[in-house]
């Protein structure tokens, strides 16, 4: 019986390739990601450089696809009068497939000395226009929130049923997974679901219903045990994924499969590799 299984296979749908921590590894990283089962890579912009770099790898590696966008901790650098322009020049590339990560994130202080106040408008301010830009692109938004799960919900209501969006690194619990997914908005889980005291994220992975929920590492940031504490790298999406399996009492297979089939449509994944080939 089991060897008629093929091996399961899985999407790291949020990294940070061009994070500095990889420099010059990323080949081998991503070689390590395969040889775990770890086939497709969305790396994740942060800033119009990171940005950029992201856009690079992806022509490079077949199985890396990019995300272009600023970070809310990142608004303070970026010219605001310029961005979009670069931005929607970068997202126009084929392997291009969301537009992220963006959001809110009232954890960290200001990053450039202004009042709470202005910096936080100003997040905003670019959090909203980047998801205007996803929409009139056609691409998805991967959304970061930090200590602000309602200010952020505020915003996306303006934009559900417009923009496809994954809420990334979640970590509410059951009754906040279901929330989001009922108003049409998807999820993704990290190496924080196979932390042992993460009893909310763990009963957000029990409730997630199929078909809204995806896999991810936040590499090389939140490794999961066993790797809990070092740099994390996208082949670790299996053991979040074999934690999901558990906690949901179902295989490893079933796993892959459902989130698979979630990232490849999230992404429209199909329609860009036919039109890249
Ligand atoms: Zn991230």
């Amino acid at each position: 019986m089991v060897s008629e299984m093929t091996e399961p296979v899985f999407t790291d749908t949020h990294a940070h390739l061009a994070s500095r921590q990889f420099e010059g590894e990323v080949a081998e990283i991503v070689s390590r990601a395969a040889a775990a089962g770890v086939r497709r890579i969305v790396s994740i912009g942060s800033d119009l450089e990171d940005s950029a770099r992201n856009v690079a790898l992806a022509s490079e590696f077949p199985g890396v696809l990019a995300a272009v966008g600023v970070h809310p901790t990142s608004v303070h650098e970026v010219d605001e009068d310029t961005y979009l322009d670069a931005l929607r020049f970068l997202a126009a590339e084929p392997k291009v497939v969301a537009i992220g990560e963006i959001g809110l994130d009232f954890y960290h202080p200001p990053q450039d000395g202004s009042p709470v106040e202005v910096w936080r408008t100003r997040q905003e301010r670019f959090f909203r226009a980047q998801l205007e830009l996803a929409e009139s692109m056609g691409l998805p938004a991967v959304i970061h929130q930090r200590e602000c799960a309602a200010e952020v919900d505020a915003v996306l209501r303006d934009y559900d049923g417009r923009v496809r969006v994954v809420l990334h690194c979640f970590n509410g619990g059951a009754a906040a997974v279901r929330d989001v997914t009922h108003r049409g908005r998807w999820v993704s889980f990290t190496g924080i679901a196979t932390f042992p005291k993460a009893t909310e994220v763990h009963e957000a992975v029990v409730a997630a219903p199929e078909g809204r929920f995806m896999l991810e590492t936040d590499a090389p940031y939140l490794a999961p045990v066993p790797y809990r504490g070092k740099r994390c790298e996208p082949a670790h999406v299996r053991h979040t994924a074999e934690r999901v399996a558990d906690l949901r009492g179902c295989s490893l297979q079933a796993i892959s499969a459902a989130t698979e089939r979630t990232a490849t449509e999230f992404f429209r994944m199909s329609e860009i590799y036919k039109s890249i080939s």
